[in-house]
């Protein structure tokens, strides 16, 4: 259940992560986990760790009793607040698991049902014990994070078929900034001559900062794998006139050229700077 990374990571500074489920039901087309081993099949099958919180438990008294807090990301490769959790309550039995062993938690979602839980997160986040070196620059014990491509509803329509509307998180984004929670815009993946005009850039941070959130992620599209024939089949579609340039863009790597990630960073860096956004989370 609880995976341990190697390295905390530089960006979401987890040092483990829980994913309740495999598969997801919101069934992204940019979603990585369509280039790995469980394919196309993401939205229509996936499996629920039915012993997990048995697990869970064993390994965090383990790891509390030596010591070794660390952000726990839930999720990175799944949902944690797909339809699915509002009957089976695995994320919420794990977050219960979490704060019993008072590990600080980070969560990712698209989902509005996180607001179910926010009666344990705030518990979590008065209680958790964040790692020495993170101690004196973040308050925190949890942190709620949100992830859009776009905001955009017909592009995300097409692109994130089973999450709720970029309005919709947005709303629930707010709601948990009026809790007083620390909440942050995951702006993965943009979408190459979708979302990655510099009005489009620059109207989702001016919107994170209006919704009040404390932090933001940009990050690229990745293709690889099925996941890039999937996606090229949707571009197909939806925007054929858009299947060259995305050919010519990712001909090399699953990832476009340091030339175009030089250029998204600079401008993100510079609209940051002018709406007093804090790029990262410390
Ligand atoms: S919500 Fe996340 S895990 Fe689920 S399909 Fe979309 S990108 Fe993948």
């Amino acid at each position: 259940m609880l995976n341990k990374h190697k390295k905390r990571d530089d960006w979401f500074l987890d040092d483990y992560t829980i994913n309740p489920y495999q598969g997801c039901e919101f069934n992204c087309v940019y979603c990585y986990i369509h280039g790995s081993k469980y394919g196309e099949r993401i939205g229509t099958r996936f499996a629920v760790k039915e012993n997990a919180l048995t697990v869970l438990s064993r390994q965090l008294k383990n790891r509390a009793r030596r010591g070794e807090y660390g952000i726990i990301a839930i999720s990175s490769s799944t949902e944690p607040y797909m339809p699915v959790e509002k009957e089976l309550k695995l994320t919420r039995g794990i977050l219960k698991t979490v704060l019993r062993y008072r590990f600080p938690v980070e969560i990712i979602t698209k989902s509005s049902l996180v607001l179910r839980d926010l009666d344990v997160l705030e518990e979590i986040d008065k209680v958790a014990i964040l790692p020495e070196d993170l101690q004196g620059k973040l308050r925190h014990g949890a942190i709620i994070s949100f992830s859009l491509s776009t905001l955009d509803e017909e592009i995300a329509r097409i692109f994130e078929p089973g999450a709720p509307s970029p309005v919709e998180r947005l709303r629930v984004m707010k709601k948990c900034k009026d809790n007083n929670f620390f909440v942050g815009l995951n702006f993965i993946p943009v979408l190459p001559f979708l979302s990655d005009e510099r009005e489009q850039l620059e109207e989702m941070i001016k919107t994170a900062k209006d919704v009040g959130a404390d932090y933001v992620f940009v990050g690229v599209l990745t293709l690889f794998g099925t996941g890039k024939e999937l996606y090229y089949k949707v571009l197909e579609k939806h925007f054929p006139e858009l299947v060259p340039k995305y050919k010519k863009l990712f001909r090399a790597f699953s990832y476009p050229p340091r030339e175009y990630q030089a250029k998204l960073e600079a401008t993100i860096k510079e609209i940051c700077k002018k709406y007093g956004m804090k790029i990262g989370i410390v």
